[in-house]
């Protein structure tokens, strides 16, 4: 039977999703479903793993069915996943010992907290590339060997940890292979960006005992069969990545410099950052883009905290819009945003400014001023973000970037893609196959099979969709951007109490 397609399991913070490809990365079928959200008490989130488990199973199942193929025409199924989610299970029955801790969630927000009081701050970041926060798994591991007091039995080698994907390959996978891929070890903050090994320091610091931690392999690469009762064949399991790497593979951004930007709820901009390690001054992140035959490329990476959310905004909250899509043919309405600005600062801002003080703020208005106004800046203030990141990577970095790479739900418009284009002067890609982060995991996994003879052979499958050239003239984006800059100032100042230049 030729194998002549390639599957990609999506487990994301929300729904479990898979996707069947062509060689040529052409979607054949895709199936998924939600799951619950568990929130035992504000700030904190959990997911059930048995949900995780069955979703995933279902998602694959039915995109199997729904492409109509055999499964043995499947070269190789690749997994991509939400990332730092932590769980810890039984090494003999692999039953959970808690619930899935999921990263957004906040219960060790004071552990990370002492961890910067204690100076360790510089220490991590040197060695993990990261900030410490409450996010990447460390913390999460040390807070339920704590809680459920298993720090002997971990010792003992009777605990396992693992992000998703490595939860995911332990429950799927022929003999209960502990693994993760190094993209993945790379959001623990327990994992040695230098030495590609995790690491004592740092192991010893949240007292986690090795003997818990999986293999780390790396991004494409076997770890075996699925399950036979899954699908009915030993298809290989080939390719594990972390969702936001998986994108940017997806994305085809092979090259130092080349950036992928996905505008969700948040928005997220990967660079690769080439072969070597390097730290921002401007407080993004240094993270691993992959690891390919033991070598690393890394990548620099940085946050928008409310993207997409800006436009739900507008629509729950203000009423100003029934719709999100609706909000490009009311921006659209009104030749500019009328000198309005929105900062939608309402959880702080994060790089390059990281500030969580700042508030959400809204400038510039007159009389004249309208819903569309509103709307427009709403709708700019995504893309002022999002140039205010590219800048700092590319200054970061020293770095040329030549186009932005875009993916995710907000990119569907069109105004905001081409505003986007104007203020960072380059141009936008948007490609045909809108689902990055699924087929960057089915590359990943081609690759490993031979499906593929190298990278520029799975760029191939990158086909644009729309491009967006940079239409304004330079004064006027100055202009722009300087009114921007003002607005991050007001929205800065007007927390209390501050009365230091900004
Ligand atoms: P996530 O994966 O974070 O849930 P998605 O990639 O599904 O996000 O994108 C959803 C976000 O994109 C929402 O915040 C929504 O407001 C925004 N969005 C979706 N369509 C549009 C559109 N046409 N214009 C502007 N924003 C949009």
């Amino acid at each position: 039977m030729k194998k002549t397609y390639l599957a990609a399991l999506d487990q994301g913070t929300t729904s479990s999703r898979a996707v069947i490809f062509t060689l040529a990365g052409e979607i054949v079928a895709s199936a998924g479903r939600e799951f619950r959200q568990i929130y035992p008490k504000p700030g904190w989130v959990e997911h059930d793993p048995g949900d995780i488990l069955d979703t995933q199973v279902y998602a694959l199942r039915e995109a199997v069915k729904r492409a109509g193929i055999l499964p043995e025409q499947i070269a190789a199924i690749g997994i991509t996943n939400q990332r730092e989610t932590t769980l810890l299970w039984d090494r003999k029955t692999g039953e959970c010992v808690h619930n899935a801790i999921v990263w957004q969630c906040r219960r060790t927000a004071d552990m990370a907290e002492a961890l910067k009081e204690q100076g360790l701050g510089p220490m991590i970041r040197e060695k993990t590339g990261l900030l410490p926060d409450a996010y990447f798994s460390g913390t999460k591991i040390k807070w339920l060997l704590d809680e459920m007091n298993l720090r002997e039995r971990a010792k003992n080698g009777e605990i396992c940890f693992g992000t998703v994907d490595s939860f995911l390959c332990w429950h799927l996978v022929e003999g209960h292979p502990h693994m993760t891929d190094a993209t993945n070890a790379g959001r623990t903050m327990l994992f040695n960006l230098h030495t590609q090994d995790w690491d004592d320091d740092l192991l010893s610091m949240l007292e986690i005992p090795r003997a818990i931690l999986p293999r780390v392999i790396d991004t494409a690469q076997v770890v075996g069969n699925l399950r036979a009762d899954i699908l009915g064949a030993p298809v290989p399991v080939a390719a594990l990545a972390g969702d936001q790497h998986a994108a940017l593979f997806g994305q085809a951004c092979f090259e130092r410099g080349m950036v992928k930007h996905t505008y969700g709820t948040g928005c997220f901009m990967l660079m690769n950052a080439g072969g070597e390690f390097r730290l921002s001054q401007s407080g993004l992140i240094t993270t691993l883009a992959w690891r390919l035959k033991g070598k690393p490329t890394y990548a620099f990476e940085g946050s928008v905290f409310v993207g997409g959310a800006a436009v739900q905004w507008l629509r729950d909250e203000l009423k100003l819009i029934g719709s999100a899509a609706e909000s490009e043919e009311v921006a659209l309405s009104v030749p500019d945003a009328g000198g309005v600005y929105l900062v939608p600062a309402f959880t702080g801002m994060g790089a390059p400014y990281w500030d969580m003080y700042a508030r959400g703020t809204l400038v510039g208005m007159t009389r004249g001023t309208g819903r569309a106004h509103i709307v427009r800046a709403a709708l700019e203030s995504i893309a002022y973000q999002s140039r205010d990141l590219l800048a700092a990577m590319k200054a970061d970095g020293d770095i040329e970037c030549a186009a932005l790479r875009v993916d995710g739900g907000a990119s569907a418009n069109r105004y905001l893609m081409q505003f986007q284009s104007d203020l960072t002067d380059m141009p936008v890609q948007r490609p045909k196959v809108l689902e990055t982060t699924a087929l960057g995991a089915a590359l990943l996994a081609g690759l490993a099979v031979g499906a593929y003879t190298d990278l520029a052979d799975t760029a191939k499958t990158w086909q644009p969709g729309d491009t967006f050239t940079p239409q304004m003239p330079a004064g006027e984006r100055e202009e722009k951007l300087k009114g921007w800059k003002r607005a991050v100032r007001c929205a800065r100042y007007w927390a209390a109490d501050r009365e230091e230049e900004i």
